[in-house]
């Protein structure tokens, strides 16, 4: 195809955007209705539907024809904004990996997914990883073969983690990894010696219908528009974003833990908040939605973390949540509240670690995918190996798969290299929060009267609105300079050195 101007090739690129945008959007809400109100034995039907979809959109991006379109808008960059330039490029990464992955496999891949998740989910009921193991070792087998497709000239697992965030490597992250381990380890030493918190009545019974309205009402804090953002509940929650006017979170209530699902919602609204702050126009095209994992991570843990879990925000919110539970909250302060919700223990589950031993639950898995992946640990071997390595970070048995290598969702997702996302937003996260504080002076007091407008308007203005425009080193310099661990660790020690008295 030959292009006579710039405005030819544009609007090109962005007919083919949209298309690509559609199917995405389709195949997104397939994924989240098998997720939340599809009946158990529908897998079948889907896989195929998702088979179809899949396939076309690798017709659409690996197409040929893009070469010529790319090519013509290389030779026109200097004619091209800054938002043009950067849509070409993502477009061009794209349209090159997946041109390179011969389509048999990339829809064998989604088919096997697709079959994956149901199996999973079987096995982490029934404690049955040898019904699941199958299915992960093609995953892992998949993700290696991609992985050479991705970029064959650096080690496998680096082409994978720079999916989820340009420009990380196994490098980078042994580096921060011991770094965090040398400062966090101690402190959880000291704190194993300190006066134990008492967090017994969060464990009482907190009725689910009760607390579904506690979500509405944290929604409302968040000043999360519920006319754009929808709360369904899964098994895991996470957040699905069909464009910036249309995001799903989800929840799953404990009746017997009030902390597991206000704090999943919290995270997940973070999340939202991120999607539903990307500019208009950047929907719909390249440039749409959250840049990377780990500054998605960064959103949903400052809301979480940095916010949700600081004394201010207890102390705001905690009159109306004992409203919700006068019984079962009888006799407990804010303090106490606040005291519970930090309490840092070892344990098992990552989504229900306290935010000091979180990122240990990471190194787990980081040490694992990276063995997995470069060939020197199998899937059957994995289990013991979690089990020995959750002993050696955490000082923790664990008492089966379900409670161990089966209780996440990411690989039967299909997903190597997105766990040290969680660990990098974490510290994005104290790094933002610190150049916040410079601006904004004392944010303690605006979350303690519930005003969170200014905060909001920050990040957004900073890091929401963007979108993908800028790779996610660029924007974190951009609003706080080069990524510094140090921010985090000092956050941490800070915060848990005055909770424990130490
Ligand atoms: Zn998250």
């Amino acid at each position: 195809m030959q292009y006579h101007n710039v405005s030819e090739a544009l609007s090109a690129l962005q007919a083919i955007e949209a298309k690509r945008s559609a199917l995405s959007h389709a195949m997104a809400i397939i994924y989240f209705d098998s997720a939340t109100v599809a009946p158990k034995n529908t897998t079948e039907g889907r896989a195929h539907t998702l088979g179809i979809l899949s396939g076309y959109m690798y017709e659409l991006v690996a197409n040929p024809e893009n070469t010529s379109l790319l090519s013509y808008l290389k030779e026109h960059e200097a004619e091209l904004s800054l938002e043009e330039k950067r849509r070409s490029e993502l477009f061009r990464k794209e349209c090159e990996q997946l041109s390179r992955i011969p389509q048999a496999e990339f829809t064998e891949f989604q088919i096997l997914l697709s079959k994956a998740g149901d199996v999973w989910e079987k096995a982490k009921i029934e404690n049955d990883f040898p019904a699941f193991a199958p299915y992960l070792e093609k995953i892992v087998d998949f993700n290696r073969k991609f992985a050479a497709y991705y970029n064959p000239d650096i080690p496998a697992y680096d082409a994978l983690l720079n999916e989820f965030e340009e420009g990380i490597t196994m490098e980078t992250l042994d580096v921060f990894f011991d770094k965090l381990r040398s400062a966090i380890v101690p402190l959880l030493a000291k704190i194993q010696t300190a006066k134990p918190i008492d967090d017994s009545f969060l464990s009482k019974s907190y009725p689910i219908e009760t607390q579904r309205k506690y979500s509405e009402y944290l929604m409302e804090v968040l000043q999360i528009d519920r006319g754009y953002c929808g709360i369904a509940e899964t098994e895991h929650p996470f957040t699905e974003n069909f464009n910036n006017k249309d995001v799903r979170i989800t929840t799953h209530y404990y009746e017997n833990d009030i902390a597991s699902s206000m704090f999943s919602v919290i995270h997940e609204g973070g999340h939202a908040i991120y999607e539903l702050g990307c500019k208009d126009d950047y929907n719909h095209t390249m440039l749409a939605g959250g840049v990377s994992m780990g500054i998605h991570e960064s959103q949903s843990r400052f809301f979480e973390n940095l916010i949700g879990r600081s004394k201010a925000f207890i102390e705001y919110i905690y009159p109306t949540l004992r409203n919700f539970f006068p019984e079962q909250l009888d006799g407990v302060t804010a303090d106490d509240f606040y005291r519970a919700v930090n309490k840092s223990t070892p344990s098992l589950i990552r989504t229900e670690a306290d935010e000091l031993t979180y990122c240990l639950h990471i190194m787990v898995r980081y040490e694992l995918e990276k063995r997995l992946i470069g060939g020197t640990l199998t899937v059957a071997e994995l289990p013991a190996e979690w089990n020995r390595l959750y002993k050696e970070y955490l000082g923790v048995d664990v008492p089966n798969d379900t409670m161990g290598c089966l209780q996440d969702t990411h690989w039967s997702g299909g997903s190597f290299g997105y766990f040290p996302s969680y660990a990098l937003g974490s510290a994005y996260g104290a790094q933002m929060l610190h150049a916040m504080k410079n601006d904004l002076g004392n944010i303690e007091e605006k979350i303690a009267s519930g005003d969170f407008s200014e905060i909001k308007a920050w990040l957004g203005e900073r890091i929401h609105q963007h979108a993908c425009l800028y790779a996610p080193g660029e924007l974190l310099e951009k609003t706080c300079g080069k990524f510094d661990a140090q921010y985090y660790i000092d956050y941490l020690t800070d915060k848990f050195t005055k909770l424990y008295s130490l």
